[in-house]
């Protein structure tokens, strides 16, 4: 008996020993410090620049109904006036308003790069304009911000790039490989008509990019539990979006008289099955790179866990899966958003009807989806129906997963740090839609993301009330675009 106890004694010890161990081994890679870099601006005219950009109401509808198309041709003549050295510089292609620019390399064996970014945005929801601090149009530069609808989302992108280019311009740079910026006038609506048909042009024209650069994370300050450095995640996949209605079967007939249950009732049941059975997630792939570069970054506790996933991975996934923002990194989501039933007070409903909204993982498929629900409410009274979706058909599936081993990857990643210094770089994976569903069958590998540092106040900002960039990170993301355009076009 005494033995065995002993035994446990030194098991547990040792157990604790290795544990420990490997969350003391758990450390960031050393050869992530990378040299600095500046590049002296003027830093005034660069914010006006992007301060006027945001006065024209470069609005996407829904539907086409109360286009501004001025707005947008008025965008487009100013980026030709304002940049003038690099509109005569490179070549324009114009495809609707989305505005393509080439500027031929030096080596023509050389695969392409594209920079891109969309000027158009969303509205401001009637009602909310009060609740602004400055005018959402007025591109207000006040208390070191730069304020205004596109000031995040994604008119600081399209004019960084601007900004960049013709800074390399103005110095007599010559890029080795040929550069293509794309800015697209309807990303907001789909894209179909803007970056939808540079994707076929390039296509047609036999054009393969090594690499493409859009809109997607940022400079995350605040974002990961206990990691105090900024943390810039580069997406390298975007989630799909797929939309299932689901059906609740009834007899109907008059409300005084009804059964046991009604079609609101197998609704109601099937909705409560699907949110109690997600699809499954787990911490692989992606997600796993990310919080395994990050993790080394946070405190003792949760490098325990995490430098242990031999041990605690169900604990990890679990902690993951409680917070929304985490959990859409692990797994397609479940969200059911519409309902409708019957139209009156004292009539049953024949149909309830629940409107499911599905962002698809890059390991699930449509189909797989379609499977899991229709596994998940299975009942002689329930029917899956599949939506069609904003003209994807049955829905988007899931962008592939590019590399975070490339040549590029390792081109925005140095650049980042050569700015910014020791800030954390780790691949992401973008929950919300970009242009790059479009750039990723014309790119060896398309990635996501804005050099630009955001707090979580300012997240509040994306497509909601009080967007705003920070006037010195709008400054340091023009210097990483242009040392993204060196690297990118040199290497
Ligand atoms: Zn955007």
């Amino acid at each position: 008996m005494r033995r065995i106890f002993k035994l446990l004694v030194i098991s547990i010890l040792v157990l604790l020993v290795i544990i420990i161990t490997r969350a003391l081994l758990h450390t960031p890679e050393t050869s992530s410090l990378q040299e600095t870099v500046d590049y002296s601006l003027d830093e005034d005219l660069m914010l006006a620049h992007l301060s006027e950009s945001i006065r024209f109401k470069t609005i996407s509808h829904e539907n086409s109904q109360g286009l501004n198309a001025g707005a947008f041709d008025n965008f487009q003549a100013w980026v030709s006036q304002t940049y003038s050295q690099l509109h005569q510089t490179l070549e324009l292609k114009m495809f609707n308003g989305t505005m393509l620019y080439k500027w031929v390399g030096t080596d023509p064996t050389l695969k392409p790069i594209l920079l891109t970014g969309h000027y158009d945005v969303v509205p401001i929801i009637p009602g909310t304009e009060s609740l602004w601090q400055q005018p959402p149009f007025s591109g207000t530069i006040d208390d070191g911000f730069v304020w205004g609808r596109g000031a995040l989302d994604d008119k600081s992108g399209v004019i960084g790039i601007l900004e960049a280019t013709s800074y390399l311009i103005a110095g007599g740079y010559q890029p080795k490989r040929t550069i293509y910026l794309s800015f697209g006038h309807d990303e907001e609506i789909g894209g179909a008509k803007g970056a939808g048909l540079v994707a076929d042009y390039l296509e047609a024209s036999e054009v393969q990019l090594a690499w493409s650069l859009d809109e997607g994370s940022f400079l995350l300050d605040g974002f990961l539990p206990g990691v105090d450095k900024l943390v810039a995640t580069v997406n390298v996949a975007e989630k799909g979006s797929t939309t299932l209605q689901i059906v609740g079967k009834g007899a109907g007939g008059h409300s005084s008289m009804p059964p046991s249950q009604t079609a609101v009732g197998v609704l109601a049941e099937a909705i409560t099955k699907l949110e109690e059975n997600p699809m499954s997630g787990e911490l692989d792939g992606l997600a796993l790179a990310m919080f395994d570069t990050t993790s080394r970054e946070m405190p003792f506790t949760l490098k325990i866990l995490f430098a242990n996933r031999w041990l605690f991975s169900g604990l990890i996934e679990a902690m993951l899966a409680k917070d929304p923002a985490t959990n859409a990194m692990l797994r397609t989501t479940t969200a059911p958003t519409m309902l409708s039933a019957s139209v009156k007070t004292n009539v049953l409903a024949i149909e309830a009807i629940a409107t499911v909204n599905f962002r698809v993982h890059p390991r699930d498929t449509i189909g797989s989806i379609v499977d899991h629900v229709s596994a998940v409410v299975e009942n002689n009274n329930v029917e899956v129906r599949p939506m069609a979706w904003d003209g994807f058909g049955l829905g988007q599936p899931a962008s592939e997963v590019s590399s975070w081993e490339s040549k590029g990857y390792q081109n925005i990643e140095q650049s980042v740090k050569n700015i910014y210094g020791n800030v954390i770089v780790a691949p992401g994976l973008m929950v919300a839609a970009s242009d790059s569903r479009h750039y990723g069958r014309v790119a060896d590998n398309a990635y996501r993301f804005n050099p630009f540092p955001l707090t979580r106040d300012q997240l509040a900002g994306f497509h909601g009330t009080n967007e705003r960039i920070g006037t010195d990170d709008f400054v340091r993301g023009v210097k990483v675009y242009i040392r993204i355009l060196e690297l990118g076009s040199n290497q």
